[in-house]
């Protein structure tokens, strides 16, 4: 066996609906701009350019549960529901119409993102990491296997702030299909066992603030409720000056 010189990191894992046995993440990928409302709303035209890939660290994922910190460097915190594909076996160019041969399950999530740090970084070119790959900016439910609910390719996905209605759109709206995103991100990079792929948001995003209640789902997959913890993580920015 292995002997590591510092403790191993934990493995992070996803619970799976029903079962006792988890499903362990190997990396988060996530879509820009995949529903042409939020698209229009973030200032862009909608028309089909190729999708564009981020990530997520493996341990920003948390359970959509309980609280969720309040992060540090912004002040201005957004949620993005988001349809959360979950790789059971990799592969290189798969082709659209194999895709979902390579899908375990799916389940709901929100990306996370300090809206202000991804504007400062659009506007200087730089990189999204603090924007997007913060620690726990991935909540996402327990996960649903395609041998229970088979494909979704419609269905309502939704998300509330306190019981207000914030963002809705339906699956059938995504500009690029699941299969396709399946397809684009194998030709960039190997596709593994655990991969998970964070598929867009419609329309509607916003701020959140400390003590919001932020609930949320899609049809026929999962729903989640968590809280923005009270007090905000480290408000000072390293930034200002
Ligand atoms: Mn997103």
């Amino acid at each position: 066996m292995t002997e590591y010189v510092i403790a191993q990191p934990a493995q992070p894992s996803l619970a799976i609906v029903g079962e006792d046995a988890r499903f362990p993440v190997r990396r988060i990928f996530c879509v820009g701009r995949n529903y042409a409302d939020h698209a229009r709303e973030m200032g862009h035209d909608p028309d089909r350019e190729p999708p564009f890939f981020f990530s997520k660290p493996h341990d920003a994922l948390i359970p959509a549960e309980g609280e969720v910190p309040y992060p540090s460097l912004t002040r201005d915190f957004h949620f993005e529901v988001e349809l959360v594909v979950a790789i059971g076996i990799g592969g290189c160019d798969i082709a659209p119409a194999d895709a979902q041969s390579h899908i375990w399950g799916y389940t709901v999530g929100v990306d996370l993102t300090r809206r202000d740090l991804q504007a400062d970084a659009k506007k200087s070119g730089r990189p999204w990491d603090w924007a997007k790959g913060f620690d726990k900016s991935a909540p996402a439910s327990p996960l649903l296997p395609v041998s229970k609910i088979g494909h979704p390719e419609s269905g309502s996905i939704w998300l509330d702030v306190n019981g207000e209605p914030r963002q809705r759109g339906d699956l059938a709206d995504q500009i690029w299909p699941v299969k396709d995103i399946i397809s684009y991100l194998s030709r960039a990079v190997a596709l593994q066992p655990g991969d998970l792929i964070f598929t867009g948001t419609p329309a509607g995003v916003g701020a959140l603030q400390p003590g919001d209640v932020v609930t949320g789902g899609i049809e026929g997959i999962n729903t989640f409720s968590f809280t923005i913890a009270s007090t905000p993580r480290t408000p000072a920015t390293i930034n200002e000056k």
